[in-house]
């Protein structure tokens, strides 16, 4: 008998472990490698691997602070706005730390205390409740097993299957698929780039530097629209200058875009949701890793007291997160909505001048 099982070791997951492993008898699940094991290293995310000013704070907050082999070049102090339709950019000044996605999750899962049992490429499956608890149903090897838990904690990402399982009638964030291609690239850009183009996608694409690689990315509305959207994408950035010669990866994931502040849940009786599962990123940005950091602190604040009335802690804890995310659907319009979008840039408000010789 666990008292708190935790699906998902990404950030949300990997975090609210280290944080109640002490205290809890806790058991985390992921259906993928987390730590390398025999020489092989975990796969990496399909993430842009930007730790935003909001993560760097929480990283801040829970006094930890980054190894050097964690980062990825260069460090970049400023974003690159492209409004594809109405040809105008603007260049704001804003910090993201650059960093190898996959070793980040690595360093995160590798900070677990000793406690905290950590079973990899073992898959959730299902729950069911009875008077003791919640038997939860997980597969490893091909073999399907049972494990009792009093709390179970859905830290299973955009596509939670916690979340669809134990909430199937509350309403789910929109849903985008991600598309991220990397490409050679002899002179890496020193921004992060953002592109606004509705023939696209209602939400945007990126390109960002990694050492001697760019990715080239975007949200894309799921359907089967975003395949041959994200080649309109690549069509428009060669015409645009941007050189995408060389090919070397494509992949994907999903996307959660909490529009409306009921998409956003933290949980009820015993089960709870953290990080994207539970809907925690930003509608504006999909910056998501803060987020996560944020919703796992809050639960392990909410647990720090005994599992009684958790849930209404929980719920109080993330107020300021909740209101974090209805201010920035208020300021999506300025960045979304075409016409306001080009008064804003065109009026140069909050850019900065760049001069290269
Ligand atoms: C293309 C792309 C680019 C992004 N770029 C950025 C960025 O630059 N900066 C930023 O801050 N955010 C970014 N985000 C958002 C960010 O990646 C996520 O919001 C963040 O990873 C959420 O953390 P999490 O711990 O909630 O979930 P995840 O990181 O998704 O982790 C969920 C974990 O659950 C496991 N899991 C899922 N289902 C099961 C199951 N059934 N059984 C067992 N385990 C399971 C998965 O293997 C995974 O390890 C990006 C997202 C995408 C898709």
């Amino acid at each position: 008998m666990y008292d708190v099982i935790i699906i998902g070791a990404g950030p949300a997951g990997s975090t609210l472990a280290r944080l109640i492993g002490k205290r809890y008898r806790v058991l985390l699940v992921d259906k993928g490698m987390v730590l390398p094991k025999n020489g092989k290293a975990p796969a990496a995310k399909c993430c842009g691997g930007l730790l935003a000013p909001d993560a760097q704070r929480m990283l801040a907050r829970m006094e930890l602070g980054l190894p050097r082999d964690i980062l990825s070049g260069p460090q970049l102090f400023a974003v690159r706005t492209i409004d594809l339709l109405n040809r105008i950019e603007r260049y704001y000044q804003r910090s993201y730390l650059n960093i190898d996605r996959g070793k980040f999750d690595q360093w995160l899962a590798s900070l677990l205390p000793p406690d905290v049992e950590l079973r990899q490429t073992c898959f959730f499956r299902g729950f069911a409740e009875d008077e003791q608890g919640l038997r939860v149903h997980l597969s490893q090897d091909g073999s399907i097993h049972e494990e009792y838990t009093s709390l179970l904690i859905g830290a299973d990402g955009a596509f939670s299957l916690v979340r669809k399982q134990a909430f199937p009638q509350m309403p789910a964030p929109r849903q985008y698929i991600a598309i991220q291609e990397w490409f050679k690239s002899e002179r890496p850009l020193p921004y992060f780039t953002a592109i606004f183009d509705p023939e696209v996608t209602d939400f945007y694409s990126w390109l960002i530097p990694k050492d001697d690689k760019m990715i080239v990315g975007s949200a894309l509305r799921t359907g089967e629209t975003a395949t041959a959207n994200f080649e309109l994408l690549k069509s428009k950035l060669r015409e645009y200058g941007f050189d995408l010669t060389h090919s070397i990866e494509k992949s994907g994931a999903m996307l959660m875009r909490p529009v409306k502040m009921s998409q956003v849940l933290t949980g009820q009786g015993r089960v709870a949701l953290i990080g994207e599962a539970g809907g925690w990123i930003s509608p504006s940005s999909a910056e998501g890793i803060s987020y996560g950091f944020r919703s796992a602190l809050a639960l392990a604040d909410a647990l720090m007291s005994g599992l009684e009335g958790f849930q209404k802690r929980y719920l109080r804890r993330t107020r300021r997160l909740r209101s974090n995310i209805r201010l920035k659907n208020l300021k999506a319009p300025f960045m979304y909505n075409r016409i306001l979008r080009r008064i804003v840039m065109t009026s140069g408000i909050h850019s900065i001048d760049v001069s290269s010789p």
